[in-house]
């Protein structure tokens, strides 16, 4: 495996592969990976016969007051980790090289990128829809995976993809989560050992969120109403946000007619989580099964 930190010499590479036919598969992470990124490495590899691994923690996709910082970091366990996950790249540019001074262009969508993540994290898709068109033209990839962890940030790159007419595959892989539910997470590590057990609120809000939905409950306001009163039960939890939204469009929705996802983000303490489920149930989410001991009322 190579590692490159040069943006120039990653787009010289990509460029030579392309010519000699080869099909590139792209996996862009903050690094700190877990097994949720390396499952998107193997339908990379799946799907291409070049993976590359950006580990890039893109400084213009945090707020002034976000955990840009202090962001977990451990290079040399990362390049491990993609050396035995059999990636031939890992890019792992600074970001003066890739935000030069003079650096002026942004991508912006301006209605989705306002809403549920967006509205909590002003500036947050901006960041990121210009770190990911970035990544393609360096990367040239012909196939990009990217985990439904981040639903509305995967719809978003889908739209760029589209509206921008760049040459790409976008790819949604499942959510991998830890035995209890948790989805995986860089971020899971601040969590204290009380604060881990209280994240389990997430993943048991969506899952009384798929039981009310099996039990024929359409209405947005009621699946929101008993999922907060979920969430309030747990003392440091905190919610953010919890939306009901069209699957294709990621529209409000109020009456459940259609495929739906809830959307969900909570504080557990100073860490913002954030998961999501698809109604009806569907293996992209990956929600544990629900045990004989829950009640639902
Ligand atoms: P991050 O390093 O957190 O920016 O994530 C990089 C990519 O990995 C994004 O496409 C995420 O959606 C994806 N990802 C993060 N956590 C998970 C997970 N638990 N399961 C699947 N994909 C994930």
């Amino acid at each position: 495996m190579d590692v490159l930190v040069s943006p120039a010499q990653m787009q010289h590479t990509a460029l030579a592969w392309r010519r000699a036919g080869r099909r590139i598969g792209l996996v862009p992470t903050m690094g700190f990976l877990h097994e949720g990124h390396l499952s998107l490495v193997s339908r990379a590899r799946a799907e291409s016969d070049r993976v590359v691994l950006s580990l890039f923690v893109n400084p213009t996709q945090f707020g002034p007051s976000e955990d840009l910082s202090r962001y977990p970091r451990d290079f040399e366990r990362d390049r491990q980790l993609c050396a035995d996950a059999g990636v031939e790249i890992l890019f792992a540019p600074t970001p003066d090289t890739v935000y030069t001074p003079d650096h002026a262009v942004f991508v912006e969508e301006p209605a989705l990128s306002q809403r549920y993540c967006g509205a909590s994290r002003p500036g947050h898709f901006r960041g990121v829809l210009t770190v990911v068109a970035k990544l393609f033209n360096l990367v040239q990839p012909e196939v990009a995976v990217f985990g439904q962890k981040d639903a509305q940030q995967a719809r978003l790159i889908r739209q760029m993809g589209r509206d921008l007419n760049f040459p790409v595959r976008i790819l949604t892989a499942p959510i991998v989560r830890e035995p209890d539910g948790l989805a995986m997470s860089s971020r899971n590590t601040y969590l204290s050992a009380e604060e881990r057990r209280a994240a389990r609120c997430l993943n048991e809000a969506l899952r009384l969120a798929r039981r009310l939905y099996a039990r024929g409950e359409r209405q947005a306001t009621v699946l929101r109403d008993r999922l907060r009163d979920a969430i309030a039960q747990h003392p440091l939890a905190r919610l953010d946000y919890i939306a009901i939204a069209d699957q294709d469009s990621f529209a409000p929705v109020e009456t459940l007619m259609r495929p739906a996802i809830v959307l969900l983000a909570v504080w557990i303490g100073r860490t913002r989580l954030i998961d999501n489920a698809l109604l009806p149930d569907n293996p992209l989410c990956n929600l544990p099964p629900d045990g004989d001991q829950e009640i639902l009322n």
